[in-house]
């Protein structure tokens, strides 16, 4: 798909990991251990940039040959969609950039989260998603990624529910546009959840709530689930957090006798979608989740 990039990489380059501030970000660990498994003299650069610096890092990235693209996380991934001269159909859709690559000298945006997403839960859990029930909670660019791919995917319906209802509602209205099967938006209460607990077949967590490092670690986003046990034996929980990798969230949701998935195999997913835009080369897909699992226990 991506076969002709794969003529025109230089024998060095470099692909950068644009975001402010990067933190604890893995994907440096990951993507390096990739282009050096397959023997490409490629640099995965971290690329910490503040808000006033996004446009000249862009502007490099035109026009200096070597610079092959990048990877997009928070703050950016919708702040570089005006910098680039073409997005892919889903990045379109989501409204975000979380790659960016390179075609005759042109910026190409892709968003891999959502894809992975997909990727990850049907090989990690094998299931039928063209009529799946779907809650989600969130309403971030995470979040946003993850319902298009689901509606995209053929759910039945989709409900939202995000601590900031108004943003829940924004999604929501932006989805309907295009969207034929229902969105809905709940409050944020668990209380309020019942229902769609009760109906739902799949459940994600695309807050950060629960995150090693952030005020919420040790938390879940439904704290009164495990004296809940309202999801059956067929529904799936996922965890977009992969730091920890089992959070509160999925310990509740197992108590409550979902199947479970954390959010390494998606993060690792996106990942080797985006080096396949980079280099037009198969991903060295179990290297990368080896690596990525190892830099998460370094990192404790
Ligand atoms: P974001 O755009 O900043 O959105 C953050 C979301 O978390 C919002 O819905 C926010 O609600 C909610 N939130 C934050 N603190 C909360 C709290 N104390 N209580 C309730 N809700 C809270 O971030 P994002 O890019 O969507 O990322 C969300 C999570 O997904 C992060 O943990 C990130 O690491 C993870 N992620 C994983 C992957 C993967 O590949 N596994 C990919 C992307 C992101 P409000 O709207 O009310 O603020």
């Amino acid at each position: 798909m991506h076969a002709e990039l794969s003529a025109t990489l230089p024998a060095q380059g470099m692909v950068g990991l644009l975001g402010y501030p990067l933190g604890h970000s893995i994907s440096p660990h990951f993507q390096q251990a990739a282009f050096d498994y397959l023997g490409l003299k490629v640099l995965y650069a971290r690329w910490e940039t503040p808000p006033e610096q996004v446009p000249q890092v862009i502007a490099r990235l035109r026009t200096e040959p070597d610079l092959l693209g990048m990877n997009v996380t928070i703050p950016y991934k919708e702040t570089v969609v005006p910098f680039l001269d073409e997005l892919e159909p889903e990045a379109e859709r989501i409204g975000a950039v979380n790659t960016v690559y390179k075609r005759q000298g042109r910026l190409i945006g892709a968003n891999t989260d959502a894809p992975a997403f997909l990727n990850a839960l049907t090989t990690e859990l094998p299931g039928q998603l063209s009529t799946v029930r779907a809650l989600l909670l969130g309403a971030g660019g995470a979040a946003r990624a993850v319902a298009a791919a689901l509606l995209e995917a053929g759910a039945a319906w989709l409900t939202i529910a995000n601590r900031t209802r108004e943003r829940a509602e924004r999604l929501a209205e932006e989805l309907r546009t295009w969207a034929t099967a229902p969105v809905a938006v709940l409050p944020w209460e668990a209380t309020a959840l019942g229902d769609a607990l009760r109906q739902c077949d799949l459940v994600i967590n695309a807050t950060s709530v629960g995150m090693r490092h952030s005020p919420t670690e040790g938390q879940s986003p439904l704290p009164s689930l495990p004296d809940e046990p309202l999801l059956g034996g067929h529904v799936v929980a996922v965890d977009l957090v992969y730091n920890p990798l089992d959070t509160p969230f999925l310990a509740a949701a197992r108590r409550a006798g979902a199947r479970t998935l954390n959010g390494l195999p998606i993060l690792v997913e996106q990942g080797a979608l985006a080096f396949e835009r980079w280099t037009g080369r198969p991903a060295p897909r179990s290297v990368m989740r080896a690596t990525a699992e190892r830099a998460l226990k370094d990192l404790g």
